[in-house]
């Protein structure tokens, strides 16, 4: 694609964090966006912890609209150990919001939509193109548009049954870790399990006793054991409340489980059937979960993590999945992959939305001409393996043996070189 000065047609397959910042920075340089999602504009999130990086935070300083404080802070990452001592791992600002919270935020931002988090639409610029976000709007397929430089697309209204053709100048793929832009493409490149899960639930920091309050207060709190770990932190409560008798203790114990035993802990609490990704709260067996209680007490955790997950009272269980894909762009420019469609990290360096600002700011100077798409793509690569490499890292840390640690730090080291040697590993040096 050449330096655009007209705007363009920009469709985004794909309306979760990765599209609407995407689709915020194209709007804010004029361009016309139409979001389509497959499911609705109210979506339920994990209620997890985001943590919003150094991209994030260049990306929201951009592009943001609003100004009131949306996370929570933490000073310090901190080991708990069994006599309840705690051991400063690293010290370093985390600000961690959730889902829920950036979503309605970056709503706000790129359609105005009005909700409970963010109750007034914002004022638009006078440079601002023009968006839609059309929610329930399932792609289905893409193909060039004959030998003319559009997309053609076909997207089916989940609520009429009816499909329709869409045309676009540029097409973005943010939909996620199973995207069906990446897998026309390269339908070899899949996600995988990882080997391990990630046992979860948040609760009110009402309700527990004081002491774990100021455990947890500024710092996230780590419980190492043999491959296997446990962490908390504070994340914002409904609506976004940042008091702290409205906030949320995040909650996950991460353990190393064969694919048989999958076979039993995913079947669904209801209707018996086997999840693959996600046990969504409401829907874990209860024998599953008094058994992982019951762990939790032999073990034993240390006493802020027992008194947390036992107060657990809707549960969900998350399995362990990445996939990095070796492409970007395809058809010349005019499709490209963005966020966890492109990568999907583990989540130990809690880098996902960092990378879906990342990806947003990079698209946005290659729609506006200042980088050449194989620059684009070179930075979009060279920053997934930088970032799949730590998380794999990390991972290896927790939960595997010390072989598998010296071997990824080995792959680590190689990523972190050749990004230095290739000029730099950060937007601004880019
Ligand atoms: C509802 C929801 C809740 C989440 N909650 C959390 C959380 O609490 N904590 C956390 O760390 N991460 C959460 N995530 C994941 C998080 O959004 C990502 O890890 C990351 O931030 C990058 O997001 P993404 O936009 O690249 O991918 P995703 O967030 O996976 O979004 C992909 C989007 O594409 C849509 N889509 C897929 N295929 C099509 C298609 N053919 N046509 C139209 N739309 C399509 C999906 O419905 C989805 O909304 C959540 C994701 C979702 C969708």
């Amino acid at each position: 694609m050449s330096p655009n000065r007209d705007p363009l047609n920009v469709v985004i397959v794909g309306g979760s964090l990765s599209g609407l910042m995407c689709g915020i920075a194209l709007k804010h340089a004029g361009h016309t966006v139409t979001i389509f999602e497959k499911h609705g504009n109210e979506r339920q999130s994990h209620m997890a912890g985001v943590c919003l990086g150094p991209d994030a935070e260049a990306f929201l300083a951009l592009h943001d609209v609003h100004d009131k404080i949306f996370h929570h802070r933490s000073h310090k990452v901190q080991a708990l150990k069994d006599d309840e001592r705690t051991q400063v791992f690293v010290k370093a600002r985390r600000d961690v919001t959730n889902w829920d919270t950036l979503y309605f935020r970056l709503r706000s931002c790129f359609d105005g939509y009005v909700s409970s988090y963010y109750p007034s639409p914002p004022h638009l610029r006078d440079s601002d193109g023009i968006v839609t976000y059309e929610h329930e709007k399932e792609v289905l397929s893409i193909e060039r548009w004959g030998d003319s430089d559009k997309m053609d697309l076909s997207v089916l209204d989940r609520r009429t049954g009816e499909s329709a053709h869409r045309k676009a100048d540029l097409l973005v793929g943010a939909d996620g870790p199973d995207s069906f832009v990446r897998a026309k493409y390269l339908p070899d490149v899949g996600r995988r399990y990882v080997g391990y899960i990630a046992w979860r639930g948040t609760v009110p920091e009402l309700e527990v006793s004081e002491e774990t309050r100021q455990l947890l207060e500024s710092s996230v709190t780590i419980y190492m054991m043999h491959r296997q770990h446990c962490i908390m932190y504070i994340i914002p409560g409904v609506d976004g409340a940042l008091e702290p008798d409205s906030r949320l203790i995040n909650f996950l114990w991460y353990t190393n489980e064969s694919s048989e035993a999958l076979e039993d802990i995913m079947v669904d609490g209801f209707d018996g059937h086997r999840h693959h990704n996600i046990v969504p709260a409401g829907r874990v067996r209860e024998d599953v979960w008094r058994a992982r209680l019951e762990h939790a007490r032999i073990a034993p955790l240390p006493r802020p993590f027992l008194e947390v997950i036992q107060k657990i009272r809707s549960p969900f269980i998350q399995v362990i999945t990445d996939v990095r894909s070796p492409q970007a762009a395809f058809e010349d420019g005019r499709v490209l992959l963005v966020g966890d469609a492109l990568s999907l990290y583990r989540p130990h360096t809690a880098f996902s939305a960092t990378q879906a600002a990342f990806h947003a700011l990079m698209v946005e100077d290659f729609v506006g001409g200042k980088i050449s798409l194989q620059r684009w793509e070179e930075n979009i690569l060279r920053y997934s393996d930088l970032h799949s490499s730590q998380s794999i890292l990390f991972s290896s840390f927790y939960q595997c043996s010390m072989v598998a640690v010296l071997l990824a730090g080995f792959r680590y080291f190689i990523a972190v070189l050749i990004g230095l040697g290739r000029g730099g590993l950060v937007r601004s040096a880019c």
